[in-house]
């Protein structure tokens, strides 16, 4: 299995002081890593039956349509609040001061279809969880949620085993 840790670069004190920023450019930078890292996820998935990527803004986004285009999938955007145009199903959820809101097109996905979310990252899970909520309302089943980091201490992925989702991350940080 890829192991994306080597080329993550941590960014201390970003965005304020006392955050350990883990900063994915740097896995995308390099065509053959970026390479390796999409083609982890494809080999992951790769005899999973599903109908779409759901990629969370706005990493997510760099993740999931590749990996859609690779297994021949639908890519769907989950999008912060004010970017999608027609009628939208909207979550909100818990920032660390405030809250933020995430939107799907109502018509995105179909009932029944069975969805991959994916995001480059999972912290408290407050926005996978969301988005998550963004695709169960649209009548469509998760099969999996996708990261490449998970940050198992702030308990987000834990989270969301427990609201019985499955969670794959590449790699984890303490
Ligand atoms: P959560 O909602 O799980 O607390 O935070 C996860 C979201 O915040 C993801 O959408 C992710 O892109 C972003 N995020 C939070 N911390 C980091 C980080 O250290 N590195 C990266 N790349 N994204 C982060």
């Amino acid at each position: 299995m890829f192991d994306p840790k080597p080329f993550i670069r941590t960014v201390p004190d970003w965005p304020k002081a006392g955050v350990q920023f883990r900063d994915i450019t740097t896995l995308l930078s390099d065509p053959k890593v970026f390479r390796q890292l999409i083609d982890a996820f494809v080999h992951q998935y790769f005899d999973v039956e599903f109908d779409a990527v759901v990629g969370i803004d706005a990493r997510g986004f760099i993740l999931g349509a590749p990996i859609a285009y690779e297994l021949n999938k639908a890519f769907i955007p989950v999008r912060k609040k004010g970017k999608l145009p027609f009628d939208t199903y909207e979550e909100s959820y818990e920032l660390e001061y405030g809250s933020a809101e995430v939107q799907i097109h109502a018509d995105a996905l179909a009932p029944g279809q069975k969805v991959l979310v994916i995001d480059d990252l999972i912290a408290t899970g407050g926005t996978l969880e969301a988005a998550c909520k963004l695709v169960t309302r649209s009548g469509a089943q998760i099969v999996d949620c996708a990261a490449i980091i998970d940050l198992p201490d702030l308990g987000g992925s834990r989270r969301m085993r427990e609201l019985g989702h499955s969670v794959f991350a590449l790699c984890e940080y303490e």
